[in-house]
């Protein structure tokens, strides 16, 4: 494992700092100062960068992708407005797309000009993916699609999704899914914004009612959709890893300050040695989180995939977050759950970030997300206990979500 920066990942590192300190935008309110702000990272060289040189990435390696997200993070700068078209979708078309999707898709996957979403889970399928029922049927040489998604991240605003539906439902449940394109603007597709309990609607669900969808915007061929699902890795990995552990250490960093204002039993709780008791555990944690994330970065930068053992960082970072935002509600007490009006010297910052004010309470309930999506934590637990541990397989965990 690798625990120092070359010469060139620090240079790297100092031009990237130097970059979101001139560039940082101030508070992204709508869609089009998002769309902006992703223009502006994307003329920069900063969106795609993992990806090929021919499809307008920078073939950036995962070594510097994660030092710009570290900074990214450090920065407290906003996003790319179209995660999933970035995340997914275009890896996803670059491997497996006809050259005239590419020609389509690709540009304006990257500028934003085209926003994205992932129509994979519904009511009933969700860690059991493949028992997914929205139907692709083919009619003159097109497919029609009904049925119904949910948890579309981005729903609202998508221009386009990737659909996995079901186009024969006379062969095995995995080999009968097939994988779309679907424009969001067609005929027959309603989008309902979902209610959080942080308040905002972040997720929709979306049905489909005889939608017709043009059969080249099939991906790869018919029937291949599951497959497709499971083996796209994308290019852009290890981006997170060290971003999420600047998050956490910024934020555990202001929790400390805070605890010195903080008034408990005649002194500040700081002085309160259960607090501090708590206070280092976690400090102790996030670095474990860090040295885990590095050995993930350290396989990618050697060329090596991070197999099943991700799971366990997944598994880690995820229940961390949990721990960490109930320590902060633990430690703040009735504070914790104010989502504004908190006095300045006890608030987590005061920047707003994509128009979400950034606060105590948000977090704590933000936090519970991570351990659902990309594979839940029971999920994360099945495949350490199969693939890593290698214990007897549990009846129904080949049906189950791996997207990590
Ligand atoms: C923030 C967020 C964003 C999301 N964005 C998208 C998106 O853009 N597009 C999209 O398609 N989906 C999205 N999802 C959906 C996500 O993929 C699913 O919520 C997830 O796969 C779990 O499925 P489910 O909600 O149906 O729960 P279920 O699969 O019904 O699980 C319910 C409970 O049962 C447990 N469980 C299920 N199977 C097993 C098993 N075999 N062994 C042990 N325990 C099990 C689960 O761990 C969970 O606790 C998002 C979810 C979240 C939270």
């Amino acid at each position: 494992m690798d625990l120092y920066e070359s010469p060139e990942h620090s240079a790297f590192r100092t031009k990237a700092r130097a970059w979101f300190e001139e560039h940082k935008p101030g508070n992204l309110q709508t869609l089009d100062d998002r769309k902006a702000w992703h223009r502006t990272l994307y003329e920069a060289g900063f969106v795609g960068m993992g990806w090929p040189r021919a499809y307008g990435g920078q073939e950036a390696s995962p070594m510097e992708q994660a030092i710009f997200a570290e900074e990214m993070a450090r920065a407290n700068a906003p996003g790319t407005v179209n995660g999933l078209g970035i995340g997914i979708v275009g890896p996803t078309l670059i491997v497996h797309g006809t050259e005239d999707q590419k020609r389509r898709y690709i540009p304006r996957i990257l500028t934003a000009e085209e926003i994205w979403c992932q129509l994979y889970s519904e009511p009933n399928a969700g860690s059991d993916l493949a028992s997914l029922r929205t139907s692709a049927l083919r009619e003159d040489g097109q497919f029609v699609v009904n049925g119904q998604k949910v948890w579309t991240s981005q729903g609202m605003i998508a221009d386009y999704g990737v659909l996995l539906a079901r186009t024969d439902p006379s062969v095995s449940k995995h080999q009968g899914i097939s994988y779309f394109i679907l424009d969001m603007h067609s005929p027959g597709v309603t989008v309902r914004p979902l209610k959080q309990i942080t308040g905002s609607s972040e997720f929709a669900e979306v049905f489909f009612e005889n939608v017709v969808v043009p059969a080249e915007n099939l991906i790869g061929g018919e029937g291949q959709g599951w497959e497709l699902a499971q083996t796209t890795l994308g290019f852009e990995r290890g981006g997170n890893i060290l971003a999420r552990v600047t998050r956490h250490k910024a934020n555990l960093a202001r929790l400390i300050e805070v605890c010195r204002t903080l008034r408990r039993n005649g002194g500040s709780a700081l002085d309160d040695p259960l607090v501090r008791q708590k206070l280092g555990r976690m400090v102790a944690e996030v670095e474990v989180m860090r040295y885990a994330g590095l050995r993930i970065l350290s396989r990618l930068e050697k060329g090596e995939r991070p197999g099943p053992e991700s799971s366990v960082d997944k598994l880690y970072y995820s229940e961390l977050d949990k721990r960490h935002q109930e320590l902060v509600q633990e430690i703040l007490g009735p504070y914790g759950q104010l989502g504004e009006g908190l006095p300045p010297e006890l608030a987590l910052h005061s920047e707003t970030l994509q128009g979400v004010e950034a606060n105590w309470a948000y977090n704590f309930l933000w936090a519970r997300a991570g351990t659902i999506y990309a594979g839940s934590s029971e999920i994360q637990k099945n495949i350490i206990g199969e693939r890593v541990l290698k214990l007897p397989r549990e009846p129904r965990a080949d049906r189950a979500r791996s997207e990590s």
